[in-house]
């Protein structure tokens, strides 16, 4: 703990928003780092989230029928990701549906296991209700936790006491602070396997009037001083603009990520849920080839 004191000024502190020595040792010990190389290596497969490599969740929003995650499913697999992403039970902002936005829940985590069998790949979906543990970690190799549910305190304490690694999204209008206190609730209830994946969050403006969030990406070094657990971002999310998306998979593998999750569609402008942010599979393969440039570059 003594060359983390450094980096923070425990007299400067915002109380309620910054983080402070005294939050390192009694409000999230466990998710606390215990010193400079403390780092938490999660093994999933073949693949170690917050080892050397980089790992990519490529996918789109939802599960819209059985051949398009298929589809997707070998298409990104080819293209070097390493797990699936894709929503079966979604946490859509309104509670409408139709034939055109709509969620496939149950039948949803069944193409995505037809999906897993045929390619090999990776499984990462989201868990809203408890119920449904059982269900989705048939399947799913990660339980997402999306950014709504971040302190949903029930959800977290099951998850903790399952074996399944957590992915767990900040909230939109959490601090560093209260990310880690959600993240201790499932440390402490049993599971160490916590992601942290950043995904844009609120401010007062986002440069045009489609995208709602903004990237954090200071709260990857941020987090880096704090937590051993691994962090990944989501820029797909958070600017909620395909055009964007490539350069800010670049900063944020520039900014020290263990991760990206990225929205890919076969068919982008047609996507059911959130048509502006997904980016197609050949602009997919070259968001690849240069992240694993700059990745390789930084590691060096
Ligand atoms: C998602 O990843 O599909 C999702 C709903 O993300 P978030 O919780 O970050 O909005
Ligand atoms: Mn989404």
């Amino acid at each position: 703990m003594d060359d983390l004191k450094n980096n923070f000024d425990v007299d400067n502190k915002i109380p309620g928003k910054d983080i402070t020595n005294e939050d390192l040792q009694s409000k999230f010990p466990l998710a606390a780092k215990k010193h400079s190389k403390h780092k938490t290596i999660i093994k999933v497969g073949n693949h170690q989230i917050g080892g050397d490599e980089l790992i990519i969740f490529a996918g789109p929003n939802t599960v819209e029928n059985k051949e398009m995650i298929i589809e997707t499913a070998k298409q990104v697999k080819k293209r070097g990701a390493h797990f699936l992403r894709a929503g079966a039970y979604k946490p859509l902002t309104f509670p409408y549906r139709s034939s055109s936005y709509f969620e496939l829940r149950e039948k949803g985590i069944e193409y995505l296991k037809e999906a897993k069998e045929l390619t090999g790949i990776n499984i990462i979906t989201e868990i809203m209700h408890i119920e449904k543990i059982e269900e989705i970690s048939s399947v799913s190799d990660i339980l997402q936790v999306g950014t709504r549910n971040m302190q949903n305190y029930p959800l977290l304490e099951a998850l903790g006491k399952q074996k399944k690694p957590v992915m767990l999204k900040r909230h939109y209008g959490a601090s560093l602070r209260d990310w880690l206190g959600a993240a201790e609730y499932i440390l402490y209830n049993g599971n160490p396997n916590v992601i942290l994946c950043e995904r844009g969050v609120s401010v007062t403006h986002t440069h045009r009037s489609t995208s709602r969030f903004l990237l954090d990406l200071q709260v990857i070094p941020a987090a880096r001083d704090f937590t051993h657990l691994p962090i990944i971002s989501d820029p797909s999310h958070a600017t909620f603009w395909a055009d964007w998306v490539p350069s800010m998979c670049y900063a944020s593998v520039g900014a020290g990520v263990d991760g990206v999750m990225i929205e890919v569609h076969p068919d982008p402008k047609n996507a059911a849920t959130d048509p502006l942010q997904p980016i197609g599979f050949e602009d997919f393969s070259e968001v690849m080839n240069k992240m694993n440039k700059i990745h390789n570059i930084l590691k060096s």
